[in-house]
């Protein structure tokens, strides 16, 4: 298999480096410090066509691969990783509708998201419901030709911020099969009944927004089903992973960033009358680092391949995110190491790095998740 990138997908890592450079880099400490979310260089990467860019030209974006969107998202997070947690974020869940919306839901709700006028979210976890997403309680109950949602869910990115959120829901009852218990609907979040709060405690990446949200009471008319009723859990896994992938992108990219800070510090730090980088244990951190992150990229370039094709790798996906995360939270360690003490202060990015690089082993299915369905996989047991 040949990983060589075509000159296409060169051209938009250039045009993607350029813009993370440029528009990212010079403003990240400050928004991290003041917490506040960006429209405006949401609306700015959109005019580049950088937001949900594999959105089909039909409706609104450039039509481009899970290859193209992981390479962008690389880009972005090597630059500043809090603000390209923002820019990953506005379109987190348009696959669903790409794959399972109707032709009326895709026209409505994704050009406005392709322009960066509207962002969106996808909601699954729930304060009993996490790993085991399954167990999700937020019902959807058929009233007429509505439905009515009643549930809480936690942690949501773009919760506060977005114009509508996917409902990762229970639609059937104790007696349907398991795997027919769930459907996702679509609610616009101007609807009565639906709270969102934001959280602000949160350990890195404060420009994003994450939220827990509320549904007292929403109706939504049927239309807004996503996707066959019941069907629920297999389209969430066929997002997931898509998905996965990505969060390995993002790993890759906040490796890279914070491999490349670290070799910059140690060429020019002195101690004991030497730079930093001619000790021959900091070459060798280097080189494990880059090593690392080589075969972090590698894989996650597969896995994209395989989504790309038209045939998925559920076992790759899942490589691609525990190894890429787990690299990327080693890689972020070391980088941090070689600065010293100064690394631990903000005067240098990679201390929002380590903070950032931390959620990359936690959401869209922890580590242990991963490698628990890998396993599973090889050894064919449920
Ligand atoms: C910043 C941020 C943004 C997020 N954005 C979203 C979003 O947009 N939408 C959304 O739906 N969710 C979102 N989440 C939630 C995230 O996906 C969940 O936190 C994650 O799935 C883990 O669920 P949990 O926190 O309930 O942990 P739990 O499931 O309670 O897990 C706790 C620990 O137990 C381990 N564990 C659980 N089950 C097993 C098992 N069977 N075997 C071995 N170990 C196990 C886990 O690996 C973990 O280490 C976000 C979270 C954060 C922090």
């Amino acid at each position: 298999m040949d990983f060589e990138l075509s000159h296409r997908q060169k051209q938009i890592r250039l045009a993607a480096r350029e813009f993370a450079e440029g528009e990212l880099m010079p403003i990240g400490k400050e928004c991290e410090a003041k917490g506040e979310f960006p429209r405006d260089l949401i609306k700015k990467a959109a005019q580049l066509g950088f937001i949900g860019c594999f959105i089909k030209k039909e409706y609104g974006g450039l039509g481009l691969g899970l290859t193209e969107h992981a390479i962008i998202l690389e880009e972005f997070w090597r630059a500043e990783p809090g603000l390209a947690q923002v820019l990953a974020q506005p379109a987190f869940g348009s696959d669903i509708l790409l794959l399972y919306g109707t032709e009326e839901q895709k026209k409505k709700f994704l050009p406005p998201i392709a322009k960066g006028d509207w962002v969106m979210g996808f909601s699954i976890t729930e304060p009993e419901a996490g790993s085991d997403a399954a167990s999700v309680t937020t019902t959807a109950v058929k009233a007429g030709q509505e439905y009515i949602i009643n549930g809480n869910k936690v942690m949501i990115s773009n919760g506060t911020e977005a114009k509508f959120v996917l409902v990762f829901c229970l639609t059937g009852t104790e007696e349907t099969p398991k795997s027919k218990r769930h459907s996702i609907l679509l609610v616009e979040t101007d609807r009565p009944g639906y709270k969102a709060d934001r959280i602000q405690g949160k350990m890195g990446l404060h420009a994003s927004d994450t939220a827990n949200i509320f549904f007292n009471n929403v109706r939504v008319p049927e239309e807004n089903l996503v996707g066959i009723e019941g069907n629920g859990f297999p389209q969430l896994i066929e997002f997931l992973n898509r998905s996965r992938v990505i969060i390995a992108a993002h790993a890759v990219g906040l490796s890279q960033g914070a491999m490349e800070q670290a070799v910059n510090y140690v060429k020019k730090r002195k101690q004991f009358g030497k730079t930093i980088a001619s000790f021959q244990i900091t070459q060798f951190k280097v080189a494990e680092m880059a090593t690392l992150i080589e075969t972090a990229r590698e894989l996650t370039y597969k896995a994209c391949w395989y989504v790309d094709r038209g045939t998925p790798s559920p076992q790759l996906s899942s490589m691609a995110k525990w190894w890429a995360s787990n690299v990327a939270v080693r890689v972020v360690d070391e980088a941090l190491q070689l600065h010293g003490g100064y690394g631990y202060l903000d005067d240098y990015p990679i201390e929002r790095y380590y903070r950032a690089a931390k959620l990359l082993e936690l959401y869209e299915g922890t580590k242990e998740i991963q490698k628990l369905l890998i396993g599973r996989q090889i050894l064919g047991v449920k």
